[in-house]
């Protein structure tokens, strides 16, 4: 599904009134009924007016009635669960306008968001549940019946997750992007002005690039932690013009994003072929200087944390080797180069957790209070939606994603609209507090 943030300029403010009562009524009802509804959100209008509010969400689909319910109920969608995540954001004065989803993977959704003096960010919206929702509807069921394991909860763990390890690795001095907010199944960070490992067809120096990421999975092993998918997506790299000053001494230069393409080469987008080979750099192409003779530097930035775990984990060895290797396959199959060393090994990285004073981020992330319970239900998802995307199935095509999860109980809630609702855009404009403004030129 697509965040269309359009509709969010046309709530009032007794809509999301409404619309968090729903949410707030979610976690303990599957169908939340509309007494309850009614109940939570106070409006002064009374019933009437939640019932008005409710058949404006419903038309919108940021709140879905279901059929098969017993009584009179609704449920959140995850339109309606990004919206409110929206909405806190706004009022935050973190995000403004929402422009272009650069991502869509299984599991996420990611848009270039602006905040009002139209800095750019990144919005990450979890979609844990995606796949079993749509594919299969038994799975659907049994997700449903799962007591609190709804896409909603998992989605919002992983989120909570992700932002918590991004914190503690920022802290420790990881390059990692900056770590802004987070919000229900969403979190804000900086965006990153990088291309995806993915996307680089030469380095310069394909074995201290290779060094450079070996050196990392080990450094995040001595603070306790796997990152559990390792890969070329999840490894962004910024290139950095080197000038070479009088003094000798070295100056960076961000690479302006426009003027990349020219020292290293990228190919076309990345294939949903899995076993397509990578194109290979033209011969006649050095990717080490610039037309001024400076040098490119380029840093790998680690994004993508929700299925990070310990190096206590019960299969570390397992997620541990599967990092590495999944290094060495991709430098092989893009850069030809071959590590003359084996390893790195797990029983030796074991070794060096905490050592030499490292902080255990491990049991730092732990202490933030994930319950074991929630952590078994957010690893199931996460291992069932990777088993799923099949290995190096990230962001697949996106042309599947033609509905949300709600095709087979759609907004039909209130169908009785009147004159005054389809008007209640225009009476409504620019009132509500933080307002999101919806723009398609943001990125
Ligand atoms: P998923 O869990 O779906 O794999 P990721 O966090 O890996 O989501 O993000 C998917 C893609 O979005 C990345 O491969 C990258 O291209 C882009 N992306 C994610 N976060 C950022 C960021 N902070 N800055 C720039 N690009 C990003
Ligand atoms: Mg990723």
């Amino acid at each position: 599904m697509k965040l269309d943030s359009k509709a969010m300029r046309h709530l009032t403010a007794e809509d999301w009134r409404v619309l968090t009562a729903v949410e707030i009524g979610s976690k303990n009802h599957e169908v939340v009924p509309t007494p309850l509804i009614e109940s939570i959100s106070k409006l002064r209008g009374g019933a009437g007016r939640v019932r008005h509010s409710i058949s404006a969400l419903a038309k919108v689909g940021l709140i879905a009635r279901l059929k098969e319910a017993r009584y009179d109920g609704y449920r959140l969608t995850y339109g309606g669960l990004d919206y409110l995540a929206l909405h806190t954001y706004a009022s935050q004065k973190a995000v403004y306008s929402v422009g272009n989803q650069i991502g869509v993977g299984k599991e996420s959704d990611i848009l270039v968001v602006a905040d009002e003096a139209g800095v750019q960010r990144i919005l990450k919206i979890h979609r844990l549940g995606r796949i079993s929702f749509r594919t299969v509807k038994a799975n659907r069921d049994y997700l449903r019946r799962r007591q609190g394991g709804s896409w909603m909860y998992l989605s919002r763990l992983a989120a909570e997750r992700e932002y918590a390890f991004m914190r503690v690795l920022k802290e420790e001095g990881f390059l990692v992007p900056d770590p802004l907010s987070q919000s229900r199944h969403t979190i804000l960070m900086s965006l990153i002005d990088a291309f995806p490992l993915r996307q680089i067809a030469s380095v310069p120096d394909p074995a201290a690039l290779y060094a450079e990421l070996i050196a990392l999975i080990l450094r995040l092993a001595r603070h306790g932690l796997i990152h559990g998918d390792f890969n070329e997506f999840n490894i962004l790299i910024k290139e950095e013009e080197e000038s070479i000053s009088d003094s000798g001494e070295e100056q960076k230069q961000p690479q302006p994003s426009s003027a990349k393409g020219k020292e290293i080469e990228h190919p076309p987008p990345p294939s949903t072929n899995p076993t397509s080979t990578s194109p290979s750099p033209s011969p006649d192409h050095d990717p080490t200087v610039t037309e001024n003779n400076n040098k490119i530097k380029i840093t790998p930035v680690l994004i993508d944390f929700p299925q990070m775990v310990s190096m206590d984990h019960a299969n570390a060895e397992m997620y541990f080797d599967r990092d590495v290797a999944c290094v060495k396959r991709f430098f092989e199959r893009r850069f030809q180069f071959v590590s003359t060393q084996p390893g790195p090994f797990f029983r030796d990285a074991k070794k060096t957790v905490g050592k030499n004073g490292a902080r255990r981020l491990d049991a730092a992330v732990e202490a933030s209070g994930f319950s074991k319970k929630a952590l078994k239900d957010l690893e199931a998802a996460i291992r069932e939606q990777q088993e799923a995307r099949g290995p190096e199935g990230e962001q697949a095509s996106a042309s599947d994603d033609d509905d949300d999860e709600d095709d087979d109980d759609d907004d039909d809630a209130d169908d009785q609209e009147t004159d005054e609702e389809s008007n209640r855009g225009a009476d409504n404009d620019g009132q509500s507090d933080g307002e999101i403004e919806a723009t398609n030129d943001v990125a």
